[in-house]
């Protein structure tokens, strides 16, 4: 039976690359009919933040990456909170003390300050078991208790970083239990991950520098290790440095309030440094659960494309049914039990349903985000008004003087009154624009684009017959008048 779980520290807000991990980690277990389990590492209270453990729970959910044990949930090793397993931690430690292979820290921090400083003077690298006291103290839990280590070369293998060596000299006597009786993530994880029978250990390539100590553990305790599966950085845009927070490492549940979608921050989390080896590139959840292996995880960094993420969102919105976008469209997601954004403009919060539904309709493929949403659907709900700025900055219709351009309009507005209510279709309407385009002898650039802005005053809009025919006739005429 897969087990594999998601271990994060309620220290803040998760970003993509800690939803990247969890995705990947959900993605094996389901894959292989196994387990995805939530469990809190909250044992650095100095580290704590307030509300993350909710905050994480909701981005999980938010994403769809449900897992079948946690700290809300409970399951068959609760608790899941590591503050709460304290005994665990403690037994395993004394059964290290008994064998002799864990002894009391008997310096104070500030003794261990000057070791450390006094092998920086000597520029040689600083290891604690160069200074291993004769005859420790017994270990009442006021000192630090390490791990006595069995410095030896490591060679071990990475399900997704493949063959790694590491020599003795990184092994060291770290910290099992801190003064304050809490243990360190390096041992904690290590007893959770046994008692919690975890068979992958799916986390970020930080940690590979240190799994030469963890393997020299698991030797002490006598157990052997899970598989280790470590995914590379996520890099920036231009792939030159590790995601900032400044470069889109930012808190997931912002991408929902910025009008991103959940498949497509599915989609997008799992093809950065994942691919089936095919050209696809949309896929399902269900597609991802089908085909997820992490043999095709690459070994260097992924870089966090935000215009490809956009790409993506765009690609599923389209893909929604109207019903189901709709609903987004007011914060009403499928997998928040909470609302979201009501991503509708002031005009478009006043209109009905059905004005709104019909509207969507007509702008459905041209919403990169819902955010885009007040941008393409304010001017169907509220007459805008003219903003000559913008014409003045089209490359096309800059060349034309303002008179020009009016002449141009006026001569739409007696085109189309032209047209009688009962022919205001899109079949009509498409030959009156194209019957105007050669009697005026513009080009469509010019002509439609003038029209459109004169229509709508907006950076972009659906095609010119939906528009007008949503509009209405009168509306129309009144716009193209107007201007
Ligand atoms: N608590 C660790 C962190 O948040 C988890 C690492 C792991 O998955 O083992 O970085």
């Amino acid at each position: 039976m897969i087990r594999t779980r998601f271990a994060p520290s309620p220290t803040g807000y998760i970003h993509v690359g800690g939803i990247r991990t969890a995705l990947f980690a959900f993605l094996v277990a389901r894959n292989a009919g196994g387990k995805f389990v939530l469990r809190l590492e909250d044992t650095d209270k100095k580290r704590e933040v307030e509300g993350s453990e909710a905050h994480i729970i909701r981005s999980l959910r938010a994403l769809g990456i449900e897992y079948d044990e946690g700290p809300d949930i409970g399951g068959p090793f609760a608790p899941y909170r590591q503050s709460e397993r304290l005994d665990n931690y403690k037994k395993w430690a004394e059964k290290l003390v008994a064998a002799g292979r864990a002894y009391a820290d008997p310096y104070t921090p500030e003794e261990v300050q000057k070791l450390r400083a006094d092998a920086e003077e000597s520029g040689k690298p600083f290891r604690f078991r160069d200074h291993r006291p004769e005859n420790p103290p017994v270990w009442d839990e006021s000192q630090p208790l390490r791990l006595k280590s069995d410095p030896k070369d490591y060679a071990w293998h990475d399900a997704v970083m493949g063959n790694l060596l590491a020599g003795a000299d990184s092994i060291d006597d770290f910290i099992l239990i801190k003064s304050d009786g809490y243990p360190t993530y390096n041992f904690a994880h290590i007893i959770d991950d046994l008692e919690m029978e975890i068979t992958h250990i799916i986390r970020g390539q930080e940690f590979i520098a240190s799994t030469p100590n963890y393997l020299n553990l698991y030797e002490a305790l006598e157990i052997t290790p899970p598989i280790f599966a470590t995914m590379p950085h996520i890099l920036n845009e231009t792939g030159n440095k590790k995601l900032g927070k400044r470069d889109g490492a930012k808190d997931v549940l912002e991408y929902f309030r910025d009008g991103f979608v959940q498949e497509a921050m599915v989609n997008f989390i799992a093809s950065m440094g994942w691919n089936d080896g095919t050209e696809q590139e949309i896929f399902t959840i269900e597609e991802l659960i089908a085909k997820f292996t992490l043999d095709r995880v690459g070994r260097s960094g992924a870089r966090f494309d935000e215009k490809r993420l956009v790409w993506m969102n765009s690609q599923w919105i389209k893909k929604l049914d109207l019903d189901d976008l709709y609903a987004r469209t007011l914060g009403k997601s499928q997998t928040l039990s909470d609302a979201l954004n009501n991503f509708w403009g002031p005009a478009g919060q006043n209109a009905s349903d059905d004005e709104r539904r019909k509207v969507l309709t007509i702008i459905q493929d041209r919403l990169k985000t819902l955010a885009d949403l007040p941008t393409l659907s304010e001017y169907f709900f509220t007459r805008p008004e003219p903003n000559w700025g913008m014409i003045d900055e089209n490359k096309q219709l800059k060349k034309l003087t303002r008179d020009e351009q009016i002449e141009l309009l006026k001569a739409a507005a007696d085109k189309l009154g032209k047209l009688d209510a009962e022919n205001w279709n899109a079949e009509e309407l498409q030959n009156t624009l194209n019957e105007l385009l050669i009697e005026t002898d513009s080009k469509p650039p010019i002509l439609f684009s003038l029209i459109r802005y004169a229509l709508t005053w907006a950076p972009f809009s659906p095609g010119l017959p939906e528009t007008m025919m949503l509009l209405g006739r009168d509306e129309t005429l009144t716009r193209l008048a107007q201007s």
